[in-house]
């Protein structure tokens, strides 16, 4: 039999409404109390966790009690999450989640029979039941994020750059593979605050920081090292292709277009490169990229420099 969708939209507040008074009222020997007991404990399980894909793993469960439901699938792509759960069935009944106006993602239910309204409204009720400790594991989420990005340039913070770097060293060296850094300084950077503005410079590490995510493969590596330096981890990357990305990266910098009022600013970068040695740590690697930098900057900047 051909599959079915039964779309439906579910607000927070409205759904609140549904459980303190159903649409329909039921007959006694449809088992109000049990639903509203499953509900009850349902509730009480949904607050022991913040973490998404926990919380939908609870939910799954305890759903199959008011109605048999064979995969579960939670997508929310301003978020970027995607969790699925169970065998994938033909039949499926959907669910836009919202609060207020804030879009809390979609729910898919699926199963080989097609569900029927008694079993819908079940469900609804349930879905009720998820809304708000689904709020809170996004706010959870975004707090966690942004608790690892620079609030200026969105890119990844000190605090991300650790992690990254002890995590991506480690991987490197136990699968035998090439890891390499990037350290991108703006040249002349006190000059065009100065000329321009604090805020205009601001606008300007914006729009670098911007350029650097669209022109690497990896945009969670780039990060934001200090006041106008950025460090980017290349992962599976050796010598000669860091050297390219490095060059690519001065080009698209020098090329920016970035205009105030008008005007054209200039900018350029220049880069110091350098590729993981056997033995060496993460810091190393950092310091490494430092010097090349440096060494940039002595031969008249706006160009990368390979650590020897
Ligand atoms: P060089 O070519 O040698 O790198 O020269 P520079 O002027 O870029 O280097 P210097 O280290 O002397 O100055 C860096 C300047 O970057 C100092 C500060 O005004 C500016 N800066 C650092 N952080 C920020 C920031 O968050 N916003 C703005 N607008 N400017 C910043
Ligand atoms: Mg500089
Ligand atoms: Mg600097």
């Amino acid at each position: 039999m051909a599959g079915s969708v039964q779309g439906n939209t579910i607000d927070f507040d409205t759904a609140r409404l549904q459980v303190a008074q159903p649409r329909r009222r039921r007959a006694p020997s449809q088992t109000p109390r049990t639903l509203d007991s499953i509900r009850q404990h349902l509730v009480s399980l949904l607050q022991t966790s913040l973490e998404m894909e926990r919380l939908l793993g609870i939910f799954f469960q305890e759903i199959q009690q008011a109605c048999h439901v064979d995969a579960l699938t939670y997508q929310n792509g301003p978020a970027e999450l995607r969790v699925e759960l169970g065998q994938r069935a033909s039949h499926s009944a959907s669910y836009r989640l919202t609060h207020e106006s804030q879009y809390l993602g979609e729910l898919i239910l699926r199963r080989q029979q097609r569900f029927d309204e008694a079993e819908l409204e079940r469900l609804e009720t349930l879905i009720g039941a998820l809304l708000f400790p689904l709020r809170n594991a996004l706010l959870y989420r975004d707090a966690l994020r942004s608790a690892l990005r620079d609030g200026l340039t969105g890119t990844g913070n000190r605090v991300a750059l650790d992690k990254a770097l002890e995590r991506e060293v480690s991987m490197a060296k136990r699968h035998q593979q090439p890891l390499s850094a990037l350290m991108v300084d703006l040249d002349y950077f006190k000059k065009l605050n100065d000329t321009w503005g604090h805020q205009v410079g601001d606008e300007a590490l914006r729009s670098v920081a911007d350029s650097l995510k669209n022109s690497l493969r990896n945009i969670d590596m780039v990060f934001r090292y200090g006041g106008e330096e950025f460090f980017i981890l290349l992962t599976n990357t050796n010598r000669q292709d860091a050297l390219m990305v490095a060059e690519r990266v001065r080009r698209q910098i020098a090329e920016l277009q970035f205009r105030i009022n008008g005007d054209n600013i200039a900018l350029s970068a220049s880069v110091g490169c350098a590729a993981l040695l056997n033995h060496e740590n993460g810091n190393d690697l950092i310091q490494r990229a430092d010097q090349a930098l440096y060494q940039a900057k002595r031969n008249g900047r706006n160009q990368v420099c390979m650590a020897s």
